[in-house]
């Protein structure tokens, strides 16, 4: 269905994103990874998902935090591949603490992350996207873009903010062929919210297993993780020409958390 396009995912060495980037893959898609981790591993990745699916893949280990590592991210992508005709804005990363005891340092590298990084990759690379007349933006928020929690002051501030920027976009792209989106996922079984599941469970002296399932049955009504692939088809899905007058949406993927 995307045979011949090219996609850059970014946080796609584990978790979410490396599910996004095979299902890009699976559909002809050819992908640049981005993000950190053993770089055997990362390896041993790009070579599965190539192999796997008969598509370009290669990696690219940008740290967003620095805008300037994001501009080379999208020169090198375009240089390499040829264009990007999906950008799927993921990398994310997260830290718990009430506001008064927040440490400024983890409130900078948040937004940072979170949301200036998908701002500066959308605005290097909307030139290509507009020259092809033909694009996919896809920032993956969250439900914390949608409603609160407590001890997360940066992330959700960060994730509302994304959902700000998905919707400005897709305004300004109305009409030339560019979609943005933000998907905003509840939890998903990856080593972002593995530290809170840990936490949990030292809290009430019980086994991680039973901390997980704690806070999975206090917010997902469904009481069953959201996975990756589910994420990986929604992206697919908002790729594709049935999605191309969905622009400027918040879509859930949260087994019923939003609907309380
Ligand atoms: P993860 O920790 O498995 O993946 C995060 C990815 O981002 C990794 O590839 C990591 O290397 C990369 N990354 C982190 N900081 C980076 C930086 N400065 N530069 C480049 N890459 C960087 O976690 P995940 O759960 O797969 O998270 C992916 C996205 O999904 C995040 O934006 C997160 O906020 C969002 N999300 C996760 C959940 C969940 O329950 N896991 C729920 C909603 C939204």
């Amino acid at each position: 269905m995307l045979n011949g396009k090219i996609a850059l995912v970014t946080g796609s060495t584990s978790g979410i994103g490396l599910g996004i980037a095979h299902a890009l893959a699976a559909q002809g898609c050819a992908v640049m990874l981005n993000g950190f981790g053993d770089h055997a591993e990362i390896e041993r990745a790009r070579a599965e998902i190539e192999t796997r699916h008969g598509v370009r893949v290669m990696h690219h280990g940008a740290n967003l935090i620095h805008p300037h590592e994001v501009y080379e991210l999208i020169e090198w992508t375009c240089a390499r591949l040829g264009a990007i005709d999906i950008l799927v804005n993921n990398a994310g990363i997260q830290y718990t603490a009430a506001v008064e005891d927040f440490p400024h340092a983890k409130w900078d590298a948040i937004l940072a992350t979170n949301l200036s990084a998908p701002f500066h990759a959308i605005h290097h690379t909307l030139p290509f996207m507009r020259r092809n007349g033909w694009g996919r933006i896809v920032n993956t928020a969250s439900v914390l873009g949608l409603v609160a929690s407590v001890n997360k002051a940066a992330y959700v501030a960060a994730k509302h903010g994304l959902i700000g920027l998905t919707k400005v976009v897709a305004l300004e792209t109305a009409g030339s062929g560019i979609t943005c989106n933000a998907i905003c996922p509840g939890w998903v079984r990856t080593a972002l919210v593995e530290t809170q599941f840990q936490a949990r469970a030292k809290q009430l002296n019980v086994s991680t297993e039973e901390g997980a399932h704690q806070l999975l049955g206090e917010k997902q009504p469904s009481k069953q993780f959201v996975t990756v692939e589910q994420i990986g088809q929604l992206v697919v899905f908002l790729c594709s020409d049935a999605a191309a007058q969905i622009t400027g949406a918040a879509l859930p993927i949260d087994g019923g958390w939003t609907a309380q």
